[in-house]
């Protein structure tokens, strides 16, 4: 594996940093503080970078980008605006998905808006009783007259409440477990309801609780074939996961600089604070563990490019990055002393932003097992 970047992936990440501090950054402080959501005109800001469908071929309106540069241009964008992240984030993985798995007419139909920003995707799996165990999914789909007809609750949505395009999950037969899974293209105007759910950080990027009563799907919509819904879903959790790795280590470079910067400025003793040993210390680990999180990112990242396995490096990466962006995060604070818990320096702002990740994508306890699993060879899982 090859650790230096190539001269286009260099490229790529210097002038996105150069955009994103000069046209995203200002903006930034006055949608979160304000709990504004984040507008489809700034989404479609970043459409020239690819990150709606690069990771698409040319022929499908991709850039043809690889999973290493699409992840660099993850990272900085995280670094600068993980509401934003989440926002495209999420949209470009529903726009994969269609690619993937829709038939000739759902990518003409439903992949045209996502690629302009004009339609916003979300991804709805969890329900209020399903959570980490993804199998034993409780909505239900039901095929009359040539429709299927939704009933459940999904929870936890991001992009839930403005979303456009939906892949949902349900169960069409529950005697076949997750052989009767199916997922399913959902548009807002088929009648389900959102009800935002209120959370501690990414707050430009809401999430909501949605409400599927008797809605009616065309029978077209099916996407993929019943009984490969949740396999669907979880073939993309791999690159999912290394994704996280390259988040963590935005949001850490992110605190490292605001530590960095304030080190060097805030004068107690007479000294600025960078010059104690115990600050030094503080920011030589957060370095050093953002290195591991990106280096780790990378490892799964270059399989996934070869097309090679990597449940083990991609949970192993979101595993490492989740838990340790937490530590450089709560550093980053304590270098800021009272400032740090304050609204007037960006470091608390870092920290909620991150915090949900131990959480999403496969809890950190779900990446112990299936790290265990591949290791021992024994499932803890049923
Ligand atoms: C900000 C955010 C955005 C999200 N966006 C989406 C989205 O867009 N679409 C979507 O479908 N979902 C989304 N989710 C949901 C997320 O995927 C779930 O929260 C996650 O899968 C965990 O499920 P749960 O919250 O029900 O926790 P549970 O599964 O109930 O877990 C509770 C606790 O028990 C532990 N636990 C569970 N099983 C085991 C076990 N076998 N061994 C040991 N410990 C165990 C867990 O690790 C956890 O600590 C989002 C969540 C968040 C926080």
């Amino acid at each position: 594996m090859d650790l230096d970047l190539t001269e286009e992936q260099k490229l790529i990440k210097d002038t996105l940093r150069r955009f994103l501090d000069k046209e995203i950054r200002p903006m930034v402080d006055g949608y979160e503080k304000t709990g504004r959501q984040v507008s489809r005109e700034i989404v479609k800001k970043l459409i020239p970078f690819g990150f709606l469908g690069g990771l698409l071929p040319r022929e499908a309106g991709g850039e043809g980008l690889t999973y290493t540069t699409y992840f660099l241009m993850i990272e900085e964008l995280s670094r600068v605006w993980p509401s934003l992240r989440a926002t495209v984030g999420i949209s470009n993985s529903v726009l994969t998905h269609i690619y993937e798995y829709g038939t000739g007419e759902q990518r003409k139909r439903f992949m045209a808006p996502l690629l302009k920003g004009d339609g916003i995707g979300f991804f709805a799996l969890t329900e209020p009783n399903v959570g980490s165990d993804t199998s034993s999914i409780e909505t239900t789909a039901v095929l009359k007259g040539g429709r299927w007809v939704i009933n459940g609750t999904k929870m936890f949505i991001t992009n839930g409440m403005e979303g456009d395009i939906g892949i949902v999950l349900a169960q069409t037969d529950k005697s076949r477990g997750i052989n009767g899974i199916a997922a399913f293209i959902v548009e807002k105007e088929m009648g389900y309801k959102a009800r935002p759910v209120e959370k501690m950080g990414t707050i430009s990027c809401p999430f909501a609780e949605l409400v599927f009563e008797d809605c009616e799907v065309p029978g077209e919509n099916l996407l993929g074939s019943v009984g490969d819904g949740l396999r669907q879903g979880l073939k993309f959790l791999n690159s999912a996961r290394a994704m996280v790795a390259f988040i963590s280590a935005g949001i850490a470079q992110a605190c490292v600089e605001a530590a960095v910067e304030y080190a060097r400025n805030r004068v107690q003793f007479g000294k600025p604070i960078g010059a104690f040993q115990l600050i030094q210390a503080k920011i030589s680990d957060m370095v050093t563990l953002t290195s591991a999180m990106r280096l780790l990112g990378l490892q799964a990242s270059d399989l996934l490019d070869k097309g090679r396995p990597c449940a083990r490096e991609a949970s192993m990466a979101k595993l490492f990055a989740t838990d340790n962006v937490l530590r450089v995060a709560e550093d980053a604070m304590q270098i800021h002393g009272g400032y740090g818990y304050t609204k007037e320096f960006p470091v608390e702002r870092y920290y909620r932003d991150i915090r949900y990740f131990t959480i999403a994508e496969g809890t950190n306890e779900i990446q112990k097992l299936i790290i265990g699993r591949d290791v021992l060879g024994l499932s803890a899982f049923k």
